[in-house]
C-alpha cells in the first residue's frame, strides 16, 4: 500500500483560459462561480441576484439563456451591471437552441464572457455535428470561451450506446457503470477535439463533466484530468438541498482538490423554498479555505459547547461575529488589505479556551458554568485584558473591531 499523501498534490497543469479577465486553469487560483435561478428575461431580478452572488464572492455568474427573450434580455443585464459597478462576468447556459439564439440575438453573444453548452443536447442525428459548430463558430467569431459541459442527465446516448456495443462484443470487460463513465469522459474529449478542429484554440475551452454520485465524479474527473490537460471546471450535479447537498459537494470536490485536480468550481445546492440563493457561494469560498487553498475571509474559531456551558452566549456571539465579518467584508477587503487572514476565536469555558484563544490573533474565553463571570481576552497569543459585566459580547465586538483597524487599517498589513 503506497504512503499516505499528507500534502495536497501539485495542481494539475491545464491550459489557463481567461472569462471576462478571469483566468481560469493555467496555476491561477481556483475560482468560484455560482448560477442564478431567476427567469433571464426578468432583468430586474436576474440583475439583483447576479449582485448579490457577486458581492457574496461569486468570481463568474452563469444565467440561463433558453429563449429569444433571455438572450434578448442579456445586454441589458451587463448594462445594468456596469452601471452598478460590477463588472463580474456573466457565462450563457445553452441547451438545444443555442446554436440559433446566438446567431439571432449578436448582442447576447457579444455580452457574455463565456457560452457553456452540453454536447448531449446540441441537437441530435445529423444537425448534432452542424449545430455544434455553429456554435463554436460563434465563439471564435465573438472571442469568446466555451464551456463543453458533460452532464450525465443528458448523456450523449449514441455515443453510450456505441460505447455499450463495443463493451458487449468485447466480451463486457467494463461494467455498465464503467461504460457510463467512459462515455461522460469522452463526450467531453472528443467535443473538445472537434472544437478545436473547427479553429478554437484550448486556451479558450473549458470541460466539466457533470454527475450527482459523489464516486461516479471523482472517477469522471480523474479520468479526464489523466486524459487532457484542458482546463476544468468542478461541480456535483443535483447535489440537493441543505446539509446533504453540502456534505456530497464538499467530499467529492475536496477529494479531487486535494488531488490537483479543478480550476473552477460551483457548488450546486437546492435552496429551500425562498432560501438565499449565496450560499452556495458561501460554501464554495469555504470549502477552499478550510483546505488551505483560497483565503476569503477573516475565520472564526468557536468551541461546539458541552455540558459545560449552560448559556447560549458564547454560541451568539460566535454566530454575531461570523455575521458581521461576512457583511463587512465587501468594505473592508477595500479598506484593510490583509484582513481575510484574520483569525477569532469564540470559546466556552476555561478548558479549551485560553490555549484555543491564544493561537488566534484575537480571541476571548467566556465563562463555562461555576466559572467566575469574568472572560480574558487575548491579543497576538498574550492576555491583554479580562471582560467582566453584562456586556462582555458587545466590548468584545469592539475588540475586534479596534484590532482589526490597528493592524489592517491604513496599509499596515501590507508594511508588515
Ligand atoms: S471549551 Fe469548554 S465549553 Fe467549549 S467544548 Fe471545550 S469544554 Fe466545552
Amino acid at each position: 500500500m503506497s504512503a499516505f499523501a499528507f500534502a495536497p498534490q501539485p495542481r494539475r497543469t491545464t491550459v489557463g483560459v481567461s472569462v471576462g479577465g478571469v483566468t481560469v486553469g493555467g496555476g491561477a487560483p481556483v475560482v468560484v462561480q455560482s448560477m442564478t435561478n431567476t427567469d433571464t428575461a426578468d432583468i430586474d431580478a436576474t440583475v439583483a441576484q447576479v449582485a448579490a452572488l457577486h458581492k457574496a464572492g461569486s468570481e463568474l455568474v452563469r444565467i440561463t439563456v433558453d429563449r429569444d427573450e433571455s438572450a434578448a434580455a442579456v445586454p441589458k443585464i451587463r448594462e445594468r451591471l456596469e452601471r452598478l459597478g460590477l463588472d463580474v462576468p456573466l457565462i450563457g447556459d445553452f441547451h438545444y437552441i443555442g446554436h440559433k439564439l446566438l446567431a439571432d440575438h449578436p448582442a447576447c453573444a457579444e455580452a457574455l464572457a463565456k457560452y457553456r453548452i452540453n454536447p448531449g443536447n446540441v441537437g441530435f442525428k445529423d444537425k448534432k455535428d452542424k449545430q455544434f459548430a455553429a456554435i463554436i463558430e460563434r465563439a471564435i467569431a465573438f472571442d469568446k470561451p466555451v464551456r463543453i459541459g458533460v452532464n450525465w442527465g443528458s448523456l450523449d446516448q449514441e455515443l453510450l450506446t456505441r460505447l455499450m456495443d463495443d463493451n458487449q462484443a468485447k466480451g463486457f470487460p467494463l461494467t455498465a457503470e464503467e461504460v457510463m463513465r467512459e462515455t461522460i469522459v469522452q463526450s467531453a474529449l472528443i467535443s473538445a477535439e472537434l472544437a478545436e478542429e473547427i479553429g478554437l484554440p484550448r486556451n479558450r475551452i473549458i470541460l466539466s463533466a457533470k454527475v450527482s454520485n459523489v464516486q461516479d465524479l471523482i472517477a469522471c474527473y480523474a479520468m479526464l484530468s489523466a486524459r487532457s490537460n484542458h482546463a476544468l471546471h468542478l461541480g456535483l450535479t443535483e447535489a440537493g438541498m441543505g446539509t446533504k447537498g453540502i456534505v456530497a459537494s464538499s467530499a467529492s470536490l475536496g477529494i479531487l482538490l486535494q488531488q490537483g485536480i479543478g480550476d473552477t468550481i460551483r457548488i450546486s445546492l437546492t435552496p429551500e423554498p425562498g432560501g438565499d440563493r449565496t450560499r452556495e457561494v458561501q460554501v464554495a469560498q469555504e470549502l477552499l479555505q478550510v483546505m488551505g487553498f483560497r483565503q476569503f475571509l477573516p475565520v472564526v474559531a468557536a468551541c461546539p459547547g458541552c455540558g459545560r456551558t449552560t448559556s447560549t452566549v458564547f454560541q451568539e456571539l460566535a454566530q454575531k461575529i461570523q455575521e458581521d465579518i461576512r457583511r463587512n467584508m465587501p468594505v473592508w477587503r477595500a479598506k484593510y488589505p490583509g484582513v481575510e487572514g484574520l483569525k477569532v476565536a469564540v470559546m466556552g469555558c476555561i478548558v479549551n479556551g485560553p490555549g484555543e484563544s491564544k493561537h488566534a490573533d484575537i480571541g476571548i474565553s467566556l465563562p463555562g458554568t461555576g466559572e467566575l463571570p469574568a472572560a480574558p481576552v487575548y491579543i497576538d497569543g498574550k492576555k491583554a485584558m479580562t471582560l467582566r459585566g453584562t456586556n462582555i459580547a458587545g466590548d468584545f465586538e469592539t475588540l475586534v473591531g479596534d484590532y482589526i483597524e490597528k493592524r489592517f487599517g491604513n496599509g499596515q498589513a501590507a508594511a508588515e
